[in-house]
């Protein structure tokens, strides 16, 4: 009986492995008949899906760090932390920051670099202490400020002020404005630079005058990239702010 229909005794077997038990067993069957089951035992097998390539410089690569990694509270959602995330001048600046600290002997961890419209206004619903400017008005969401903080041994040094005046003296001689020298709030991990615009400029659109020296002759294609990147995760982050479990102020 199986020899006269093998093809639909087959496939009442056609749980997969007991399909291909048959058909190793099965010595009796013409080459057809198994060529037959083996192109039902892969329609049958569901298909792999090849992983689309991430291009290692695309906004969904950008370093993020996540809620009291260093320690402090900065809401829940996750901050960018990622120095391609910054205006190439102004990151230039920050990489020399960086290096200039390590070669004293200061380790430097990013805490956040560009912030979106849903983070400021999370910070904004936070408190003063977070900061005094809703979306649209701090200088991260121009690419134009980074926070940093110290780290000796594996831990986040907020609240040595011999060690951010020596870290905040690199930034000012690098031409940065530094946070520590504000008192409302003092925010000495922050380092900003706008070419010499405010915030009300950069909100409509200007953008900072490089010094003459600045050469950068993909400087248009950059910020193109750079702002792209920013809009997509204007995207994410606003729409992880609307879901109720995830947003800033449940109570
Ligand atoms: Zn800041």
């Amino acid at each position: 009986m199986l020899k006269k229909a093998p093809f639909f005794s087959l496939l009442a077997f056609s749980i997969l492995g007991q399909a291909q038990t048959v058909l190793q067993e099965s010595a009796p069957y013409t080459q057809e008949h198994q060529q037959l089951v083996t192109a039902l035992i892969q329609s049958l097998t569901p298909k792999v899906e090849t992983p689309a390539v991430i291009l290692p410089d695309g906004w969904e690569n950008w370093n993020t760090v996540e809620n009291y990694t260093f320690g402090k509270d900065r809401g829940s959602l996750p901050m960018i932390a990622d120095l391609e995330a910054l205006h190439p001048f102004f990151r230039d600046k920050i990489s020399q920051l960086i290096a200039i600290c390590k070669a004293k002997g200061i380790e430097l961890a990013l805490v956040e670099t560009y912030r979106t419209h849903a983070k400021q206004n999370e910070y904004k619903s936070m408190g003063k202490k977070y900061t005094r400017s809703g979306g649209g008005h701090s200088k991260h969401q121009y690419g134009l400020a980074v926070d940093v903080v110290p780290i000796v041994d594996s831990v986040a040094q907020w609240d040595d002020t011999k060690l951010w005046k020596k870290v905040g003296a690199v930034g000012e001689q690098l031409g940065l404005r530094w946070g520590g020298r504000w008192r409302n709030p003092y925010d000495p991990g922050h380092f900003e630079w706008t070419g010499g615009l405010s915030s009300y400029h950069l909100s409509n659109g200007l953008l900072p005058y490089l010094p003459k020296s600045y050469n950068n002759p993909c400087l248009e294609e950059e910020l193109a990239t750079l702002n792209e990147g920013w809009q997509s995760w204007e995207v994410e982050q606003a729409t992880i702010a609307r879901k109720p479990l995830a947003s800033a102020k449940t109570n």
